[in-house]
């Protein structure tokens, strides 16, 4: 198969190194409020990707953090004021997993969370500082984002240059540039130092503090994976300065490189023309969707977008994938089922059509128009006995990939 890598902004061959096995990572979530479709199209993108990988016998580790040492959860956590940020987390994790299940996502081997992963960190940060990456200062610790050439490879290869663009962004998520502890505005925190009125602070070989937001998921990463990944993954909006700063974090740590072979990021998904964010109000909740529509119409319309492109949530969209789903449902639904059947000639075309959309990039929106084509053939009767027999099977084994059932 092929896969799109933001590394080197082209689709290149993807194949395991070692034996059949995948190592795949994939940013999860802040647990402080409700998952929407963003998180929604991120899981359901790489859920596809597993279940296309576990077809063809390769062997996938999947990983996915909550990243439960994060200001927005304490800081929403005291907001609420009659809950713990243990609580809260835990019933937001709780919530989320129940959402991403309701559509069918696969749930990771290794769910981890960062509060439970602390001596993972400490190992890291304390290679860093023994090699002269980072440095402390006052009790807090950065990585010196000048110790290392290729620091932010990743932004630029996305686009992202030049150092006033890549500090605003930082700035924009979690970085505080006038930090005068820092050497560079730019180097990021691995450690903060203990503060008055922090809410979460763990004892480390530095003294009490708590864990900066990049190396929670380099520690959590090659913890179960090793030091050198197959996949990476998580929203675009985590190219910078999150993973440009795991990269240099982790092999300036580990010494190996790449730590990462292919880079996935997943596009943005907009409402009234913004990118849905809990910050602007503007979300579609996947609980709310399936008050009104069914698992199988919600994996539809995720699927009918390329994972790569941002786009727009519409409601006359969904009402067609509900149509398209309500279809699929007809024709597998319509015969008993016939697994000891032998794939006709017809059918072998469209399933080998279906997995070349997939497997180049993840052509999903195609898959989706080749399930839609064949499935319309099969309710027009225009198939013979045994074609239409056949395709039933097709069409049920082929919607399984796209996360139907
Ligand atoms: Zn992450």
């Amino acid at each position: 198969m092929r896969l799109f890598d933001t590394m080197t902004q082209q689709i290149e061959l993807f194949e395991p190194v070692s034996g059949n096995e995948v190592k795949l990572y994939v940013c999860g979530v802040t647990p402080y409020d409700t998952a929407h479709l963003g998180h929604a199209f991120t899981f359901a993108s790489f859920d596809i990707l597993i279940r296309l990988m576990r077809s063809k016998g390769w062997k996938v580790t999947f990983v996915e953090n909550v990243t439960d040492i994060d200001d927005p959860l304490f800081a929403k956590a005291e907001q609420l004021g009659n809950i713990s940020w243990e609580e809260l987390a835990q019933q937001e994790t709780d919530r989320f997993v129940r959402e991403m299940q309701s559509i069918q996502v696969t749930m990771p081997d290794h769910f981890v969370r960062a509060s439970e992963e602390l001596p993972a960190m400490f190992e890291l940060i304390a290679k860093l500082l023994q090699n002269g990456h980072a440095y402390i200062s006052d009790g807090w610790i950065y990585f010196s984002v000048k110790s290392d050439p290729n620091y932010a490879a990743l932004a630029a290869a996305a686009g992202l240059n030049g150092y006033d663009n890549l500090l605003n962004t930082a700035n924009e998520n979690g970085n505080n540039g006038g930090d005068p502890r820092k050497r560079d505005p730019l180097d990021f925190l691995l450690w903060r130092g203990s503060s008055e009125g922090d809410p979460a602070e763990w004892d480390s070989p530095w003294g009490k503090g708590r864990p900066g937001w990049h190396i929670e998921c380099s520690a959590m990463a090659t913890k179960y994976l090793g030091p050198q990944i197959d996949i990476h993954g998580g929203g675009c909006d985590l190219i910078f300065p999150h993973h440009s700063s795991e990269i240099a974090q982790t092999e300036n740590a580990t010494g190996q490189r790449p730590y990462v072979r292919f880079w996935m990021h997943i596009g943005m998904v907009a409402l009234d023309g913004q990118k849905m964010s809990k910050s602007l109000g503007n979300l579609v909740i996947v609980g709310k969707l399936l008050e009104r529509y069914t698992p199988n119409a919600v994996r539809i319309e995720l699927a009918r977008h390329h994972y790569r492109e941002p786009w727009e949530f519409f409601y006359d969209e969904m009402d067609d994938s509900q149509r398209i789903a309500n279809m699929i449902d007809r024709a597998v639904n319509g015969h008993a089922p016939t697994n000891h059947l032998k794939f006709t000639d017809k059918t072998v075309a469209y399933r080998r059509q279906f997995m070349a959309a997939l497997e180049e990039d993840l052509n999903t929106p195609e898959a989706v128009a080749l399930l839609q084509m064949f499935t319309e053939e099969l309710l027009r009767g225009d198939l013979s006995e045994d074609d239409a027999a056949a395709a039933q099977r097709a069409i049920r084994e082929t919607s399984a990939l796209l996360g139907l059932q």
